[in-house]
């Protein structure tokens, strides 16, 4: 399947400053599950006025606000995460929520958690001692699971619709929300309307200046969700150009899975009248970091592809065991692609019955009926627990593992 960047996608102007003229890093493409709403490649580039690196050309907005209604991930609470339910996960939003306690003194303030998933922040919060907190996401069983948190009211809401609250937002969240936003200075306008006049926001993304220093799989930050890759630098200049006076920022790690870590950027940011003006330094480090993390993928991306060609992959039958952000990077760049794929699964339910390239995504316990099939692991992050998954299931398949440092 070979890339198109035009196919009803539309070209985005930086989302940090709005400038038009930007150079190519990288083309990423995907093999997604059929009808998937987002866009199956894009480019990720670099913008020449400010520095900052966001994918393009995208589809509307509206599948966006589609994906994250009907197809998100995050109402899962046993594979979403920011539900908590996984201890590594929960430590993380334990350390997020210490962090925005050490911030905000006043018990009684009015926390806004937007793009709050299955509300495991807003759950961390209320332990704390907050009292007064709200959490909106596009998704309506995060907003139900999030309702269902003792103290925490649950909102359905997304940066183009969000919700009437009963009081404005005195200290606005957004926790791993800002890389998945199209229209990121809207967002961030939205996000005014429903606070106080003194209100702050706490942003946290991805740190794309450090991604190289934290590659687990090949190209995995560019994936069909994230479309900007801030650094700490990019982070300030959007909340400045916007008219905030930026407070502190920083950046820091988190773990991404029980053996991993993942570097973060952060702000905290009050709204100031009028826009101030600001002395606006371009970021030229961020571009030189994404092509050191796209050559390193690349030569991951080849071990992964040797590992491939060792384990006998191309034309065996086989079974895939997971329909998400890896595979879909491993479809469309290694030999997984040739294999006789007999059948996908996955732990998250979100896509049993339908199917990727053709092939169905099957229940786990649908596996019994096919025991000769070796099942491929088709995430390199989570590799391990999933084969402690399949072993948990009674599956007694032999398991693949595509990572090149896996036994
Ligand atoms: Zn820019």
């Amino acid at each position: 399947m070979g890339f198109d960047p035009v196919a009803g996608n539309d070209e985005r102007p930086c989302p940090v400053c709005g400038a038009r003229a930007a150079d190519t890093l990288h083309h990423r493409r995907f093999v997604l599950p059929d009808g998937h709403p987002l866009a199956d490649g894009y480019s990720v580039v670099s913008c020449r006025d400010c520095g900052g690196a966001y994918a393009t050309p995208l589809p509307p907005q509206e599948a966006y606000d589609r994906f994250y209604r009907d197809d998100s991930k995050y109402a899962d609470l046993a594979t979403g995460t920011g539900s908590g339910a996984q201890s590594w996960d929960d430590q993380r939003l334990n350390e997020t929520a210490c962090t925005i306690a050490a911030m905000t003194a006043d018990r009684t303030a009015h926390i806004v958690d937007i793009g709050c998933g299955a509300g495991g922040l807003l759950r961390r919060l209320a332990a704390l001692g907050f009292s007064n907190l709200t959490g909106i996401d596009p998704a309506p069983a995060c907003a139900a699971v999030t309702s269902a948190i003792a103290g925490v009211r649950g909102e359905i809401g997304s940066f183009s619709s969000l919700p009437q609250l009963s009081k404005p937002a005195e200290f606005v969240v957004l926790s791993h929300v800002l890389e998945h936003v199209r229209d990121v200075g809207g967002a961030i306008d939205a996000i005014r309307a429903i606070m106080s006049a003194s209100g702050r926001v706490y942003a946290e993304v991805p740190d794309a200046a450090r991604y190289a220093d934290f590659l687990v799989a090949p190209f995995l930050d560019f994936n069909t969700e994230h479309i900007n890759h801030f650094s700490e630098s990019t982070l300030r200049h959007l909340f400045t150009s916007h008219g905030w006076r930026v407070l502190d920022s920083g950046t820091k790690t988190i773990a991404s899975s029980p053996v991993a870590r993942y570097p973060c950027a952060w702000i905290l940011a009050e709204a100031v009248d009028p826009m101030p003006a600001v002395l606006r330094e371009p970021d030229r480090i961020l571009r030189l970091e994404l092509e050191r993390y796209i050559a390193a993928s690349e030569a991951l991306l080849a071990r992964v592809t040797d590992r491939c060609v060792a384990l006998d992959i191309p034309g065996r039958d086989v079974i895939v065991w997971g329909t998400g952000q890896t595979t879909a990077i491993l479809l469309a760049d290694t030999p997984l692609a040739t294999a006789q794929i007999r059948a996908f699964t996955d732990s998250n339910p979100i896509y049993f019955g339908r199917t990727i390239a053709g092939v169905g995504v099957v229940r786990p316990d649908e596996l019994r009926a096919m025991p000769d099939l070796p099942i491929v692991i088709g995430s390199l992050l989570h590799g391990a627990e999933i084969a402690a998954t399949i072993s948990a299931h009674g599956l007694t398949n032999p398991v693949l593992r595509l990572d090149p440092y896996a036994p």
